[in-house]
């Protein structure tokens, strides 16, 4: 059993540490993760030059590049070796609603489907003031890749976790959930640079929107494990026949 880890935050956080020594326990695990915090990258592939790879240690390696980048090399020609499964995570930050649109935890994942392999995204609720606990991220996804082992899921299946920032003993089980909305995002944060130019800085996230119970949102709120199976499948079925009619005629 071989696991690729990875995840945006970059190779050096606490969540992708903490994720390595809990999955050690289960399984060969290599991390493959980009040299610096690269939050937000969603899915992209760095095209315009190469990608470099270098070992931190024995089986940590760090690319200047995004997570999608990391688990694509790591996947399809790195090793000699192939990996069964990806973990993304333990990521420093939620990945709730809309977020997984943009996340580069939930594109780590989704490459590692994207190549065949069952994936999984976990990310744990920190926010300023809270608790950190890593640790007890890392033993979630333990838990639920030890329960794939036992039950394997059908592999198009990505599994998008978030954890309540608790300490283990505190978090109360686990919540099949769909994804929630958030508002709109805050606007952007003007400034200036050094020579009083303006400059901006992209605002936070909006605050929740559609966080009702059944949600990703409502289940770590009430300190649950949230589980959001995900496809890739980004086509809005229910509007197929709408959009055919509407098309009608514009031929002339
Ligand atoms: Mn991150």
């Amino acid at each position: 059993m071989k696991i690729l880890v990875s995840n945006d935050d970059g190779f050096r956080a606490e969540g992708i540490r903490r994720l390595r020594e809990a999955l050690s326990t289960l399984a060969e695990v290599t991390v493959v993760a980009p040299d610096r915090n690269r939050s937000g990258a969603s899915n992209s592939l760095t095209l315009d030059v190469p990608l470099r790879v270098f070992e931190a240690e024995p089986g940590v390696y760090y690319v200047p590049g995004t997570p999608t980048d990391c688990v694509h090399l790591a996947v399809s020609g790195l090793f000699d070796h192939s990996h069964d499964m990806v973990v993304s995570g333990v990521n420093d930050g939620p990945n709730l609603g809309d977020d997984v649109l943009y996340s580069g935890t939930v594109a780590a994942a989704i490459e590692g489907r994207f190549l065949g392999l069952s994936t999984i995204a976990v990310s744990l609720n920190t926010s300023s003031g809270s608790g950190r606990n890593f640790q007890a991220g890392a033993e979630v996804a333990r838990l639920l890749v030890a329960q794939l082992l036992r039950k394997p899921l059908e592999r198009a299946l990505i599994l998008n976790i978030n954890v309540p920032d608790l300490p283990i003993g505190q978090i109360r089980g686990f919540r099949t959930t769909r994804l929630g909305f958030r508002h709109p995002s805050e606007p952007v944060v003007p400034a200036k640079d050094p020579h009083g130019r303006p400059v901006y800085w992209v605002g936070p996230a909006g605050p929740k929107n559609e966080a009702g119970p059944g949600t990703d949102f409502h289940a770590v709120s009430e300190g649950y494990v949230s589980v959001t199976p995900l496809q890739i499948d980004l086509t809005r079925h229910s509007a197929l026949p709408v959009v055919q009619s509407w098309l009608e005629g514009i031929d002339g």
